[in-house]
């Protein structure tokens, strides 16, 4: 029956491209006929009851067994919940460092809420009643939205090795991992790895980063990039990435 084997192999493509959903929801109606109405949509959706359930999936913190890497997509939140409270929920996502898109169903349509919601993270507020294709355009713009800006992220990104630079997000990651810099050390590194092998003077350095005001002397420079080289090298009395150029000052590569 080459229809149907082409029919699941489309629908098989869809669940790989569209990806997996956390439903939370503790109205087993409603809740059914959500997972229901994504699950033809393509979605893989998985769902919890209350909130603590959603939490331990969302967070992967808990006794559940789930496979280590389970991510999502998306999540959608409904704000009423046993134990943990859907904006709660939000709260902790986002606390873990998820930027993952979130919406939140709520049976209050209070402008409050919605308020509320926005300012703890979440992406769209949905209220209820509302009908399923509306529910579906708004995942479906949700996700969009969210995979244009990783793409873009992705875009102009600065890589060297294994340190990347995000601009747009001020994040910065040494070997896949997250490291915390300061505004002045993220700047100068930026300014560093958008010119590869440059040298850069301490004046000129001051100059770029600090501005024409600054009443500091040059060994401020020294400092910052010793805490650089600590955040981002090896060894960093063996430095591979800020390099000292003796006599002229700095070069990165
Ligand atoms: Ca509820």
């Amino acid at each position: 029956m080459p229809l149907t084997l082409t029919a699941e192999g489309t629908r098989l493509q869809q669940e790989i491209k569209l990806g997996r959903v956390l439903l939370v929801e503790d109205e087993e109606l409603i809740r059914e006929t959500i997972a229901l109405a994504l699950t033809e949509e393509g979605y893989e959706v998985l769902t919890a009851e209350d909130g603590r359930k959603g939490l331990d999936l969302a967070c992967r913190s808990g006794e559940t067994s789930y496979p280590e890497g389970l991510a999502f997509d998306l999540i959608i939140l409904d704000l009423m919940l046993p134990y943990v409270n859907g904006l709660d929920l939000c709260r902790l996502i986002r606390r873990e460092g998820n930027s993952v898109p979130i919406l939140i169903l709520s049976a209050k349509g209070s402008e409050t809420d919605r308020v509320v919601g926005l300012e703890v993270g979440a992406d769209d507020y949905l209220t209820k009643p509302f009908g399923m294709r509306e529910l579906v355009a708004r995942c479906r713009a949700l996700l969009r939205r969210h995979r244009h800006a990783q793409l873009q992220a992705q875009e102009t990104a600065l890589k060297f090795h294994d340190i990347v630079l995000y601009p747009q997000e001020c994040r910065v990651t040494v070997r896949n991992e997250d490291i915390n810099l300061s505004p002045k050390e993220f700047r100068i590194l930026e300014l560093f790895m958008s010119h590869p092998k440059r040298v850069w003077s301490r004046e000129q350095l001051i100059e770029r980063i600090w501005g024409p005001d600054f009443m500091g002397d040059s060994k401020t420079v020294d400092v910052h990039i010793r805490w650089l080289r600590e955040k981002l090298e090896a060894d960093p009395s063996r430095p591979e990435y800020l390099l000292t150029v003796r006599g002229f000052g700095y070069r990165f590569g």
